[in-house]
């Protein structure tokens, strides 16, 4: 006798007679593969492009959002790959280039010297805001092309001068702005686009969560020279370009908005911790929305009034848990998801590649990022102003 379990009768049995059926099936499957044989390639599939052959890419900044979605973003792309890495922490970029087959590293010194390095396409700019417009037209001059992480820069003049550099390289420029290739999104978008809302009447975006002055990447955030502005730059941007985004083919024409900065509060000496703002619409709607540097919990919440029906995501311009809930007059209101928000990342590294190899512009262009520049400097007029309407 043994401790062991014994293989009893009816499982040996079992797999006798699974075996046989296996070896009877050999030939029939081998004679229907053969029936297969010479098939043409069926329908019109998106073949991702080869290895070789992807557009390569290089990191600059490797930070929170760099590490912890843009880096493991190319694991899921078909157009992209990483080639090199930029920054000034030599051995952390050794350490997550073993990780990631990444073998190629730059300083910020050196930087310019990515221009002899053939193993470089696009670049792709994920530093402090302050930092965007140089490092973003040194890259241009360097001839590769740009994609610059939001906000775009710290000033309008700084965006401006970014452009000029894309078109003096003839080079692609894009802001990263990944919610218009973030799945429940661009699904929203559809139904807006397709009237299931019948005629947007007003629409409303709030974006918040608490800074902690102590935390390096917050730290920044809250000096004007490295982050531009304060909460609305950072985080209210969302919610204006998202806002922006869901209504294609009109245009803001004036805005007014309000500082929301708790009195006292000492971690804003240099730049505002919240802004209440409005956009007017050409349409004759008006944008709501607000940004906050001092809220609990994180709050990402967009709001879409239609004559016929209106749609909510909260959160709705998140990494990985965006949601919509649809609701119509005399209907059961719905809650679903569309996709998977990670997919996001992939997305608009491929979407990025493929304008870039094309010589087109990206969807998110540089002129987008100036556009929501200049609509957040004339806020700031407002808010200076008490509150007056600033036309754009
Ligand atoms: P972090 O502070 O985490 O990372 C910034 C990185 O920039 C640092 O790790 C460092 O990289 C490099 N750096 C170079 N000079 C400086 C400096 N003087 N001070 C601080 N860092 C410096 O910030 P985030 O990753 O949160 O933000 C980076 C960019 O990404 C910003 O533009 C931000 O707006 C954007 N962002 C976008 C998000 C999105 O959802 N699209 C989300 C979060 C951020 P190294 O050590 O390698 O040199």
């Amino acid at each position: 006798m043994t401790d062991k379990p014994q293989m009893n009768d009816f499982s040996r049995r079992q797999l006798l007679s699974a075996g046989a059926a296996a070896s009877l099936a050999w030939p029939m499957g081998s004679a229907l593969a053969q029936e297969a044989e010479g098939q043409p390639l069926l329908g019109n599939p998106q073949l991702p492009e080869v290895p070789g052959e992807r557009m390569r890419w290089a990191i600059v900044g490797l930070g929170t959002f760099a590490v912890g979605q843009v880096i493991p973003g190319f694991g899921d792309a078909r157009q992209s790959r990483m080639t090199s890495f930029v920054s000034g922490n030599p051995e952390k970029a050794r350490q997550l280039g073993a990780r990631y087959g990444v073998s190629r590293f730059y300083d910020y010194a050196n930087y310019d010297s990515i221009a002899d390095d053939p193993e470089i396409d696009c670049v792709y700019i994920v530093l402090p805001v302050g930092l965007h417009a140089e490092y973003t037209i040194r890259a241009l001059d360097a001839g590769k092309h740009v994609l610059c992480e939001k906000p775009m820069a710290s000033t309008s003049a700084e965006c401006e001068a970014m452009l000029a550099a894309a078109r003096a390289n003839s080079r692609t420029l894009g802001v990263a702005y990944r919610v218009h290739f973030e799945p429940n999104n661009m699904h929203a978008l559809q139904r807006v686009e397709n009237g299931d809302l019948g005629t947007m009447r007003f629409v409303s975006a709030d974006h918040g969560f608490n800074a902690n002055p102590d935390w390096p990447p917050h730290k920044w955030r809250l000096e004007k020279a490295l982050a531009g502005g304060g909460s609305m730059y950072d985080i209210g941007i969302y919610g204006l370009n998202t806002s922006l985004m869901m209504l294609p083919g009109d245009t803001p024409q004036a805005v007014s908005a309000h500082y929301s900065t708790p009195e006292n509060d000492p971690r804003f000496t240099e730049v505002e911790g919240g802004l209440d703002w409005r956009v007017r619409m050409a349409s004759g709607i008006t944008v709501q929305g607000s940004s906050s540097y001092c809220w609990s919990p994180y709050v990402s919440r967009q709001r879409y009034f239609g004559s016929d029906a209106s749609l909510e995501m909260s959160p709705a311009t998140t990494y990985y848990d965006n949601r919509i809930l649809f609701e119509a007059a005399g209907e059961r209101p719905r809650e679903y998801t569309a996709g998977n928000p990670i997919a996001q990342f992939a997305a608009q590294l491929d979407g990025f590649a493929s304008a870039a190899r094309a010589g087109e512009q990206h969807r998110t262009p540089g002129e987008m990022g100036l556009r929501d520049i200049r609509i957040i400097e004339a806020m700031y007029r407002s808010a200076d102003a008490g509150g007056v309407v600033v036309t754009l």
